[in-house]
């Protein structure tokens, strides 16, 4: 487990980085809380990132949504926008589309990319829903005249290695797992993976702690930063188990009715979701918890108790 010496020298930074296409839920919440309790508990500082770069997913009621759930679960950060105005003035991600296409240029630059011109119907003709890109595009020369989008071309074997937190190495392997993805969409707007990827590195993150399903991103974001700065250190990360409910179905932001918003209505209190947090990660006295320092004084007994 964590020693106190690997990370004295260390500068901690990492972000909570929502998506506004839906309202929080209780999952978006222990994601928080754990990564607020190990940010606080390393002495390093907090980012709030709101991911909306995809204008057609984004709605102000999400977005007012973010602040307020932050709020009522009393988590503060130290970077980041603290408003939906702050957000609109200097922290959108639409504020950084010059940015984003900049690092595009660069992959370009390296041979990386390459032009696609097939709808997703055409290639999953091929391959089935379930199916990976199949690389259609790869050895075709496209004019950029062409509607298209651009896709990396990864190698026969691309096995991506990282850091996890607080201890060991892990690896996928990306061509397997989601195969040539996109990196610039048809309708010109980059993708998800290189905006993570060029938010973390401009923010210098280097403690990323996200559900075990964002393994995939992990190793696509990690390949990214490898071809724009091949000598950046990586941030290390943290995969978490995801929060499921009694029938083990995992949340998400289609079951509104866990959503906090709805939680709060029906009577649920700031301690029920540290209790949540607390018994999801099996720490001791889950159930004793009333408070935010409660919580923080179950987080550090349980880094004790590890081996
Ligand atoms: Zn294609």
């Amino acid at each position: 487990m964590l020693s106190a010496n690997s990370s004295e020298s260390t500068h901690w930074r990492s972000r909570l980085a929502p998506t506004p296409s839906g309202y929080l839920h209780l999952g978006n919440a222990c994601n928080f809380l754990l990564t607020w309790l190990w940010i606080r508990h390393l002495g390093g500082e907090l980012w709030l990132r709101i991911d909306d770069l995809d204008q057609a997913r984004v709605r102000p009621e999400y977005i007012e949504d973010i602040f307020q759930q932050l709020d009522w679960l009393g988590l503060d950060t130290d970077q980041g926008p603290r408003s939906v105005a702050a957000l609109q003035q200097s922290w959108s991600q639409q504020l950084r589309t010059e940015r984003y296409l900049s690092a595009l240029t660069t992959l370009k630059n390296t041979g990386a990319l390459y032009r696609c011109t097939c709808s997703r119907r055409q290639w999953q003709a091929l391959v089935g829903e379930e199916g990976r890109y199949p690389g259609t595009c790869r050895h075709r020369q496209h004019s950029t005249e062409q509607p298209g989008s651009w896709r990396i071309r990864l190698p026969a074997a691309a096995t991506v290695c990282w850091q996890n937190w607080p201890s060991g190495r892990e690896e996928l392997d990306l061509t397997d797992e989601m195969g040539d993805f996109v990196i610039q969409r048809r309708d010109g707007q980059v993708a998800y993976q290189l905006a993570s990827c060029v938010d973390d590195l401009d923010w210098q993150m280097n403690l990323l702690i996200r559900g075990v399903d964002l393994r995939p991103s992990t190793a696509a974001q990690s390949h990214l930063l490898r071809l724009l700065e091949p000598e950046r250190v990586h941030p290390v990360v943290l995969h978490h188990s995801l929060l499921t409910d009694e029938g083990n179905r995992k949340f998400s932001k289609s079951d509104g009715a866990l959503s906090l918003h709805i939680l709060k209505e029906q009577g649920y209190t700031p301690a029920a979701v540290y209790r949540s947090c607390a018994h999801w990660r099996g720490w001791p006295e889950a159930s004793n918890v009333q408070s935010l320092n409660d919580l923080q004084q179950s987080f550090v007994l349980a880094l004790k108790q590890e081996p």
